[in-house]
């Protein structure tokens, strides 16, 4: 940090608190920007069905990927950006771009589907479900192609608003997940009360499920509870591949992680998905040209 001050310029040692204003408005002007200009960027990761191995979606996570060093993840912008206005704008973006990704010729054809996190002021807003709805529709897109993620924590404090928001999307097709469920205060009573089509199991139980102790039996209680209300299970942090037939053996449906899938830009995704689309399409005409 000596260093970095440099010989020519002066050191300003600012007060912590007026120090925090400033990285605030800066990651805020940085997140504006990108989105202005389109350089956010989204990540897809796999969530893989555990019985088959087969990809059931991809949940999109946010990236400040704006050109500058380093790219900034998630945590350390989104409670910023969270206190200000502009989440709204950052998570109709993302639904955006989402459903821009889905309308493609080679993912509706490869029936690619993504899932989405909303934060809790969306949540709170009373047309965000219902715009959603209409974006979907506007794009042609099938509405089970797209699935909402709630974190426990904005659904514990947001019960009107996230049963508000479920009923819409239900109504419509559109999937609800309850995100790193048991990272909070994991209460039970939420599963009672909200129609979630899915459970994904906090990746604090999932690290160490095959060892023994107490995450089994509680992973195994969310499963039960889970299934008994008909929700499906998504364990996070798969990590390790031994963790796939523990919780195989547990009943969790589907998991997500790195031993399954790290995140890929979603470009990426979307060249590789619209390429072997386009080879099914193609292969058989350059087969007939070789001699
Ligand atoms: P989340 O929804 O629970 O997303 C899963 C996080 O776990 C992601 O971190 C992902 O990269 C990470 N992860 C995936 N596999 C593994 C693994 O095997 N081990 C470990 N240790 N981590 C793994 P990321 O991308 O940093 O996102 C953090 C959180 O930020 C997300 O948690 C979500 O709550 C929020 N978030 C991400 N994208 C968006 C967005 O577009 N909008 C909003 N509102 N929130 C977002
Ligand atoms: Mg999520
Ligand atoms: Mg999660
Ligand atoms: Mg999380």
């Amino acid at each position: 940090e000596a260093k970095d001050a440099g010989r020519n310029r002066a050191r300003v040692y600012l007060p912590e608190q007026y120090r925090h204003a400033v990285q605030r408005v800066s990651v805020v002007t940085r997140v504006r920007r990108a989105l202005d200009e389109n350089r956010m960027g989204l990540d897809a990761q796999p969530i893989v069905d555990l019985a088959t191995g087969q990809v059931v979606s991809h949940e999109l996570l946010v990236r400040l990927r704006d050109g500058a060093e380093p790219v900034l993840s998630p945590a350390e912008f989104l409670p910023t950006v969270e206190r200000d206005d502009l989440i709204g704008d950052l998570d109709r973006w993302v639904v955006a771009t989402a459903t821009a990704a889905l309308a493609e010729p080679g993912a509706t054809r490869a029936g690619l589907r993504f899932d989405i996190n909303i934060s809790a002021r969306s949540l709170e807003s009373p047309g965000f479900g219902d715009w959603v709805v209409r974006t979907l529709r506007a794009a042609g897109i099938a509405a089970d192609r797209l699935g909402l993620e709630v974190t426990e924590t904005a659904a514990i404090t947001n019960v009107a608003a996230v049963r508000h928001l479920a009923d819409a999307l239900r109504d419509a097709g559109c999937r609800l997940s309850l995100d790193d469920f048991g990272a909070g205060f994991g209460s039970f009573a939420y599963l009672k009360h909200l129609p979630f089509s899915t459970v994904k199991i906090a990746g604090d139980f999932v690290r160490q499920a095959d060892h023994g102790g107490a995450d089994p039996v509680l992973i195994d209680a969310v499963v039960r509870a889970a299934h008994g209300l008909g929700m499906s299970t998504v364990a996070e942090s798969v990590e390790r591949a031994a963790l796939v037939p523990a919780l195989r053996a547990l009943g969790v449906d589907a998991g997500q992680g790195y031993h399954l899938g790290r995140p890929v830009p979603l470009d990426e995704l979307s060249r590789r998905t619209s390429r072997a689309w386009q080879d099914t399409v193609v292969v058989p005409t350059v087969v007939r040209q070789s001699p």
